[in-house]
């Protein structure tokens, strides 16, 4: 062995999380996905899964698995545009662009696949991004590799975008423009202004990319997402989804024109270079679609939890922040006091993480509560209660 210390840094690093309270703490979990689950070897009340409507445990979705299994094996061996693209991936595909009021759509291993698959296929090197300042890492990811420059909008703010785009790419420029916004965000549960931002994105003729991870099964008619929930079918060039939250399984897609899914399809990195998603996962998929196609029962039960457990939470004195879905920050600050909150949370048998930086901004540190279909109203109950049990513990509320 040499007396090398090339791997210094990470040891230098580690000590720096844990000082500054940012190491990330990952459970194990023991059981499947529910309202009730098994972490680290203890039942606890489940208040973080992105499972909104519960089919991850769903047994429509866990029966067409099974099917798919049996018909087609457990791997894809190969990549979509080798020997990976089986009659399964065409029909979700067909289905989800039905089920989104599109042209087409093209499946990807994950959400966050798509989002790099996207992003440089539509600009490049001298072409110009505008993000909203609070857009997910993977679309921070996406827009790094294509290349362009990328100018940050306010977020949630058509002024700021009116005012970049204006200084940026005046009429008449050459390159392309692309704006990208979440539908729903990740960490606040607030909704992108959708109409003012397209309306400015059409009067610059600059592309416009909605990646809907959170509103996907959750916003507009029966979960059609954020597009559907503004009724702007038609005004959006690419939206994103994910399969792996309220749609339970995992797994990501681009909705879209016929013109741009086929592009896609020629230049998504993720889609030539890595292998397909599985038979069982898209089977899965198609399965939770079929049942969105069919009732709303799911998504209504989602968004009546919602208010009810936001209620007794603001009244019970608690900051939920500018959340306007089922996402819920339950906003302290400091990121040690979120820490100590979700760990007094767990022994009392209630599992809702801490989020800090950088996954929120510094001095923004939060508990996140998702809300799930999944839920009974005993269950929101008893979590309201451990809420304000050590919230008054922690002088919180
Ligand atoms: N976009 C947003 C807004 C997300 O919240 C997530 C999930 N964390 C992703 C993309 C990535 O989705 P996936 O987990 O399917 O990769």
């Amino acid at each position: 062995m040499s007396s090398s210390n090339k791997l210094q840094f990470i040891v230098d690093e580690r000590a720096r999380l844990e000082r500054e309270g940012l190491l990330i703490n990952i459970r194990t979990i023991g059981s499947p996905q529910g309202a009730w689950i098994v972490v680290d070897g203890n039942r606890v009340l489940n208040l973080c899964s992105n499972n909104y409507l519960g089919f991850a445990n769903h047994p429509k979705l866990k029966e067409a698995a099974a099917r798919a299994i049996e018909s087609f094996g457990v791997g894809p061996a190969a990549v979509r545009t080798i020997a990976g693209n089986t009659v399964l991936h065409a029909a979700l595909e067909e289905k989800l662009a039905r089920f989104k009021g599109v042209e087409a759509a093209i499946a990807f291993q994950s959400g966050f696949n798509s989002n790099v698959a996207t992003v440089p296929s539509l600009v490049g090197k001298g072409d110009l991004v505008f993000s909203d300042e609070l857009n997910h890492a993977s679309i921070i990811d996406g827009c790094r590799l294509s290349g362009a420059d990328i100018i940050r909008y306010g977020h949630r703010n058509p002024q700021s975008l009116e005012q970049e785009l204006g200084k940026h790419y005046p009429p008449g420029s050459r390159n392309r423009a692309l704006v990208i916004t979440d539908g729903v965000f990740s960490m606040d549960g607030d909704i992108a202004p959708l109409p003012p931002l397209v309306e400015i994105a059409e009067r610059f003729d600059a592309m416009v990319m909605v990646d809907d991870a959170h509103g996907e099964g959750v916003l507009g008619r029966g979960g059609r997402g954020a597009v559907d929930h503004f009724n702007m079918h038609g005004r959006v060039d690419v939206e994103i989804g994910t399969l792996s939250k309220a749609f339970g399984v995992v797994g990501g897609f681009v909705a879209g024109s016929k013109i741009v899914i086929d592009h896609l399809r020629q230049k998504g990195r993720p889609f030539l270079f890595s292998s397909a998603l599985t038979a069982a996962d898209v089977a899965a998929c198609s399965a939770a679609v079929d049942i969105l196609e069919t009732s709303d029962e799911l998504v209504q039960r989602l968004w009546s939890n919602t208010r009810y457990f936001k209620q007794r939470m603001r009244d019970a004195g608690f900051d939920t922040g500018r959340s306007e879905t089922p996402i819920t920050p339950v906003m302290l600050g400091d990121v040690k006091v979120a820490q100590q909150f979700s760990r007094r949370l767990f022994e009392e048998d209630v599992f809702a993480m801490a989020i800090g930086f950088p996954t929120v901004p510094m001095g923004k540190a939060r508990i996140r509560v998702m809300i799930s279909a999944t839920h009974a109203e005993a269950d929101l109950d008893l979590g309201v209660e451990k809420f304000v049990k050590i919230g008054r513990e922690l002088s919180v509320i």
